[in-house]
């Protein structure tokens, strides 16, 4: 079993942002408003979320890390209208078999919490302890226990730099959820949690972005889409400020950044990308989002709908904008 969990945590866990990704959406997934991520040496050392979420009760801590224990299944209808993150119940035992992880937590219902210590998969402790409601979990040592994987770790500058895509991304995703990340006790990315997604933008690009954004608004009766696009004066040298959302999952989407260039065509000078956050709504029938830890990317069953759908909507923000 521990060789099945450590193989799959090759699935799961590729990087230190894999590793914030998986337990940064389970605090969402929890409910909770505010995130706090700190991480040491590019997570390489240290990996701690503490949120203000539900948390576990004392029966459901060790349970959590037994693999396929997710707690989510039951509560969705089916998998294609899935409305949590996590489904499979296989972050954790892959996290925990390949690292050192201590969890403590606390419902709102219980006067203690649990505290519970897991070294290489195996756990080395549980008590009870006091606490505030919610959960609070470190990663330590990261592959300590598979040097191979641990070798092929990226320099600090690098792992932070992924770690704080992942961070951005969920803001962008959650405006309404307040996030902070540090490393090595230095802020890297803090939001507000007030639900507006222009400020999550000031937070992540700056003031003179934020206020060269464009708003749009655009929906028929198939779908909606929203979010803000730069003035063409406000370009980058790539597509890696392109931020497309698919009901509130990041994507990547060739067809999504295909119409916004389309939509741009004359405004842009070669090789320049306009700063983009975009959201699109859509029933999710219509949508097969691969969900896939590694995979970004979205399957729609009419394309071509969304692709005209963007590019309309995107024109005509550009178009109803003072440039
Ligand atoms: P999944 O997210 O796919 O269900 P995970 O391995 O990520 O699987 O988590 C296992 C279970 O542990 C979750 O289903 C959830 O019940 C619980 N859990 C994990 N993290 C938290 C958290 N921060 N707050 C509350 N519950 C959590
Ligand atoms: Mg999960």
């Amino acid at each position: 079993k521990e060789v099945a969990n450590k193989i799959a945590a090759g699935e799961v866990v590729e990087r230190p942002a894999s590793v914030v990704k998986e337990l940064v959406e389970n605090s969402i997934d929890a409910g909770s408003s505010k995130i706090e991520v700190k991480v040491k040496n590019g997570g390489k050392d240290l990996i701690q979320i503490i949120d203000n979420g539900v948390g576990l009760a004392e029966d459901e801590v060790k349970l959590a890390f037994q693999r396929h224990a997710t707690s989510k299944i039951s509560r969705a209808n089916d998998l294609f209208t899935l409305r949590t993150l996590g489904f499979r119940g296989e972050a954790l035992p892959s996290i925990a078999a390949v690292s050192k992880v201590e969890m403590i937590s606390k419902t709102e219902d219980s006067l203690s919490g649990t505290r519970l210590q897991i070294v290489g998969g195996e756990v080395k402790a549980r008590e009870s302890c006091g606490c505030r409601k919610g959960t609070n979990i470190i990663v330590r040592d990261l592959f300590f226990n598979t040097p191979v994987r641990y070798k092929y770790l990226k320099q600090t500058s690098t792992e932070i730099g992924h770690i704080s895509d992942i961070i951005n991304r969920l803001s962008l995703a959650y405006p309404k959820i307040s996030f902070s990340l540090m490393h090595n006790d230095r802020q890297i990315v803090e939001t507000t949690g007030n639900g507006n997604l222009l400020d999550v933008i000031f937070n992540i690009y700056g003031r003179d972005v934020a206020k060269e954004m464009i708003e749009v608004d655009y929906q028929d009766n198939y779908m909606q889409l929203t979010g803000y696009i730069s003035k063409p004066t406000i370009t980058r040298s790539s597509r890696r400020h392109q931020s497309y959302f698919v009901n509130d999952r990041f994507i990547k989407s060739g067809l999504m950044s295909k119409a916004v260039k389309e939509a741009y065509h004359t405004l842009l000078t070669i090789d320049r990308y306009p700063i983009v956050v975009l959201k699109l709504k859509l029933n999710p029938v219509h949508v097969d989002v691969n969900i896939h830890p590694t995979k970004l990317q979205a399957k729609f069953s009419r394309g071509n709908v969304v692709y005209e759908l963007v590019k309309d909507g995107v024109s005509k923000a550009i178009k109803e904008s003072d440039l």
